[in-house]
């Protein structure tokens, strides 16, 4: 039977054990324990201590009665490139760094199952552990910095275009988040009316935020991006 993944950092992990001692410059520890992450139950692993800083401001994330975290959990916490890039582990496709203007392709055409997807604007914040893993390439999450973002890919297609439409329209993203646009003629009010009902259903919602993100990488080719 194909194992189930159940936590993101040991799905990472068959891609980065290869160079576990180059990523994580620490001891084996040995002692029956829980990791203090995924809670998986371990006979070695590292010391919390030393794979996360005092100046973590995430402890709320550990177990605070386990001193030890799984090598998995470990790897992938202390693994770079996964907090300076966007990307998406498949356990099938293997791993894939994209840039932001491939934003939009890979939300809407996923790698195959299971997989993890973040992406990052920060550039430097821990997403691995924040997500889960996808068993679907229709609706899957979407760690997008640290939000998790439940994106369905049907359901958000059209709004996509309605707002790649709107964008090349000139009209900014903030008007488009907050909906307060400024018409400059009465076919531009009709316009951003019908427009409008396409997408109001998403205001306020993570998902309009990432799609406002990933918008800009689309339209790269065609027009300088503007960054807010
Ligand atoms: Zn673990």
């Amino acid at each position: 039977m194909e194992s189930r993944y159940v936590f993101p950092t040991h799905l990472a992990y068959q891609f980065l054990k290869d160079r576990e001692s180059q990523v994580v410059k620490a001891n084996i520890v040995y002692g029956d324990g829980e990791c203090a992450l995924c809670g998986q139950r371990v006979s070695e692993g590292y010391g919390v201590g030393d794979i996360v800083s005092g100046a973590f401001t995430n402890w709320d994330r550990f177990a605070p009665w386990s001193r030890i975290l799984c090598r998995p959990c470990a790897v992938a916490f202390k693994a770079e490139e996964l907090r300076h890039h966007s990307f998406w582990i498949s356990a099938r496709d293997g791993v894939k760094f994209f840039a932001k203007q491939e934003t939009a392709r890979y939300l809407f055409d996923p790698p195959e199952p299971p997989f993890v997807f973040c992406v990052t604007v920060s550039h430097k914040k821990h997403m691995l552990f924040r997500t889960k893993v996808n068993y679907s390439r229709k609706s899957f999450y979407v760690q997008f910095e640290e939000q998790t973002v439940l994106f369905d890919t049907e359901a958000l297609k059209k709004p996509f275009e309605v707002l790649q439409e709107m964008y090349l329209s000139g009209v900014d993203r903030a008007a488009i988040q907050t909906g307060e646009y400024k018409p400059k003629s009465k076919v531009q009010v009709e316009k951003l009316l019908a427009w409008d009902t396409q997408i109001e259903r998403l205001r306020g919602r993570p998902e309009l935020n990432l799609l406002l993100y990933a918008l800009g990488g689309v339209l790269s080719g065609g027009k300088v991006e503007k960054e807010e």
